[in-house]
């Protein structure tokens, strides 16, 4: 386990970043650390970098001094989170990668251990579980806990997903005391939309097409639909989750145009079909159940060469 008040205390310069286009996990996780640190070490230069970040996590702690613009600073110390390899850092990596120390904390399945320190945990729902293992209990506050507990809540689906463990619970139940708005941090960060969000949720459900009887459901979104109903890339979170949740599928595939020509794909499982080990087969990464990458092409196309991936499955076993 990482001694993250040793690492700490022997730096004066301090940097944190999380992965490009930021989820609740990097949010909560960075925040949470930025935060404590903060706290802790009023005169240490403190830092976090992050590419934009949602208007909802916009009520966390300090969300307003992210910098979102990359520095040629020499960090003594520069935390990695929820990032399973240094591309995932985006305009960030350099100055990671520059930095005396540099330290990774994670749970993607595909990490490289890319940092000189690295605490990478497969089996931890989240990034913000494992923050939460490494503050002393005593530093924390309600607005540390609200942080971490956004994490926990956008990683596991609200302690739906097979990575919520007795440790989440645990975790979750202890901030929970901080005096926390649990319910409203739901809410308002994971289950409410937009009226143009609700839309094109909608729009790519009523786009779905089924594959391989029903097990697979697969549904992709073009600049221009995003045009359509005035929404951006940020505004398409929770789709592939509407989309897993089909009776009968077990795997989910949902594609957003990132570029021209370019396509940002996420994939869900629900219990057989090990989506990491098919993005990492492309260039991505992340764990068993939830998993993404970027591809180029036309959108049918890159959908039948992920198609080829999906083991078959009987008798409830790949095959
Ligand atoms: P998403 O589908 O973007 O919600 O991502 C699902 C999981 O896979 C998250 O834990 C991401 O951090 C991870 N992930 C998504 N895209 C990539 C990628 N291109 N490379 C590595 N990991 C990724
Ligand atoms: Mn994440
Ligand atoms: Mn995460």
């Amino acid at each position: 386990m990482i001694d993250i008040m040793k690492l700490a205390e022997e730096a004066d310069t301090i940097g944190i970043s999380g992965h490009i286009h930021p989820d609740g996990d990097c949010v909560g996780s960075t925040l949470g650390l930025y935060n404590f640190l903060k706290d802790t070490y009023p005169n240490k230069s403190i830092r976090l970098y992050l590419e934009e970040i949602p208007e909802v996590f916009s009520f966390l702690q300090r969300s307003e001094e992210i910098c979102y613009e990359k520095t040629d600073i020499t960090f003594d110390l520069y935390f990695a989170l929820d990032c399973g390899d240094e591309k995932r850092l985006g305009d960030f990596a350099e100055q990671f990668l520059s930095a005396r120390t540099t330290v990774c904390i994670d749970h993607h399945k595909s990490n490289l251990a890319f940092a000189q320190e690295n605490f990478i945990v497969p089996d931890s729902s989240s990034t913000c579980e494992l923050i939460y293992r490494v503050l002393p209990k005593d530093k924390m506050t309600k607005e540390i806990a609200e942080c971490l507990y956004t994490g926990l809540v956008h990683d596991t689906g609200v302690f739906q997903y097979s990575c919520t463990s007795r440790h989440t619970m645990e975790a979750a139940g202890f901030l929970m005391e901080q005096g926390i708005d649990y319910s409203r941090i739901v809410d308002a960060t994971y289950y409410e939309k937009t009226f143009a969000q609700n839309q094109i949720l909608a729009k790519a459900v009523l786009k779905a097409n089924l594959h391989k009887g029903g097990r697979v459901i697969s549904s992709y979104l073009t600049a221009a639909d995003m045009k359509d109903y005035g929404v951006s890339t940020k505004d398409l979170d929770g789709i592939v989750n509407q989309l897993r949740i089909t009776k009968g599928v077990e795997t989910a595939i949902f594609l957003y145009e990132s570029a021209p020509n370019e396509y940002k794909v996420s994939m869900r499982s629900k219990r057989i079909v090990d989506v990491a080990d098919i993005a990492v087969k492309f260039g991505g990464g992340g764990h068993a159940r939830a998993a993404g990458v970027t591809m180029t092409g036309e959108p049918e196309d890159i959908l039948q060469t992920i198609l080829k991936e999906i083991p078959d499955i009987k008798d409830g076993k790949t095959c």
